[in-house]
């Protein structure tokens, strides 16, 4: 049984991934000092999957209490999700982002480097690319400049762990480009919690529907697409958490052809913001509040994936659609305040 680390495992998509490896029967490791998640994400992960992953209440920016946790296992892979990740806050609070998102990364690759640990798979973001020049976006576009601080962290965290594979002859990477993940767990147990007024579409439709919020504002309606909002490359959290099972399989049976690689994990298609409000209220037979206004500051028109690279080099393709998504979220929404409440 390979053990593995994850990072943020508590957080959205860490936690959907953890599921799945234990479901792979891989021994989980879970490191997240519960800055964005609450602690019954980790009890419901065991009704899930009957079994209770181990769990270290640890902040990777504390370099000794990190590697004491090193220092009590070997771990074949670490998978890093612990980050900060609100785009509009990076702007207003740059520090902490740089702060919080590069220290921790470079400590757990400290601790990955003194204890002889090979494999990591890193959480990164499309927001690498910056404005593409074309679109679909593939893995030949060059990184253009960074939109926001977050975009920036990813943008050296990438470079940090290239460096890190070109020094260390035994480590592998991959780092996987999200576009938007989306939905929930198909159980209702897991999915996305924001703490707060959600910056996003999704948490923010499913909390308009929950009466949390009075009406969803659809950030302009006058861009060069079909409706005139904007389109984006939703791609559901459980085909994303198979992204990570699939590359963490390509790096301990060492089929990886370079030591660091990088793939673009979306469904390749690109969907309006009046396209998932419309997919919203049909397969969930609900009415949205809305209202159109300005345009949101700093957003682009469009951005959608090619991902014919990941799809044929690292065998992974995404399975749902923008129906399964908004069901999904529909029906993890109706029970967060179940488990908030306890
Ligand atoms: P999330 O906030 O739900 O999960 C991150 C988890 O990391 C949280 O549980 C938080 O408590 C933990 N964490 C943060 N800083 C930590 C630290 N210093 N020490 C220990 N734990 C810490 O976020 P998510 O949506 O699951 O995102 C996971 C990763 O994917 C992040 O790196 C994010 O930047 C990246 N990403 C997310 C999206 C998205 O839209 N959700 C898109 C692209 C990339
Ligand atoms: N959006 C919106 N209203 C909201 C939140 C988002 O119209 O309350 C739009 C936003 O302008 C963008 C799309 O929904 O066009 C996706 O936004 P999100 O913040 O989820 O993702 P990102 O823009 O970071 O890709």
């Amino acid at each position: 049984m390979k053990d593995i680390l994850v990072t943020g495992g508590l957080g959205y998509i860490g936690s959907h991934t953890v599921v799945q490896l234990i479901e792979k029967n891989y021994n989980v490791t879970i490191v997240d000092n519960l800055s964005n998640s609450k602690i019954f994400i980790l009890d419901n992960i065991e009704k899930i999957t009957g079994k209770r992953p181990h769990y270290f209440n640890i902040d990777l920016t504390d370099y000794n209490k990190i590697n004491s946790c090193f220092s009590k296992n070997k771990f074949d892979g670490v998978i890093h999700f612990a980050a900060l990740k609100s785009v509009s806050e990076s702007v207003n609070h740059p520090d902490k982002y740089y702060h919080n998102n590069l220290n921790s990364l470079l400590n757990l690759l400290r601790c990955m480097k003194e204890n002889d640990i090979k494999n990591i798979i890193f959480s990164s973001s499309c927001t690498v690319y910056g404005q593409p020049d074309k679109l679909p976006v593939s893995e030949k576009s060059p990184f253009k400049e960074a939109e926001s601080p977050y975009a920036r962290t990813k943008q050296m965290s990438e470079n940090i762990i290239e460096d890190f594979t070109n020094s260390i002859s035994y480590l592998s990477a991959i780092s996987l480009r999200y576009f938007n993940p989306v939905g929930a767990h198909h159980s209702g147990l897991i999915g996305e919690l924001p703490l707060g007024t959600p910056d996003n579409l999704v948490p923010y439709i499913t909390q308009t529907a929950a009466g949390i919020r009075q009406e969803l504002k659809i950030f302009g309606d006058d861009y060069n697409t079909h409706d005139g909002t904007a389109i984006r490359d939703y791609i559901h959290v459980e085909d994303l958490a198979e992204a990570h099972i699939t590359a963490l399989q390509r790096m301990i049976e060492n089929k990886m052809k370079s030591k660091y690689e990088y793939y673009n994990i979306g469904t390749g298609v690109g969907y309006s913001v009046l396209d998932v409000v419309k997919s919203f209220e049909n397969v969930n037979k609900l009415k949205l509040n809305y209202s159109f206004s300005e345009r949101r500051s700093g957003d682009i028109e469009k951005m959608f994936s090619d991902c014919t690279i990941s799809n044929k080099k690292l065998g992974w393709n995404s399975k749902n659609g923008l129906d399964e998504m908004m069901s999904s979220a529909w029906k993890w929404e109706k029970n967060i305040s179940k488990f908030l409440k306890g």
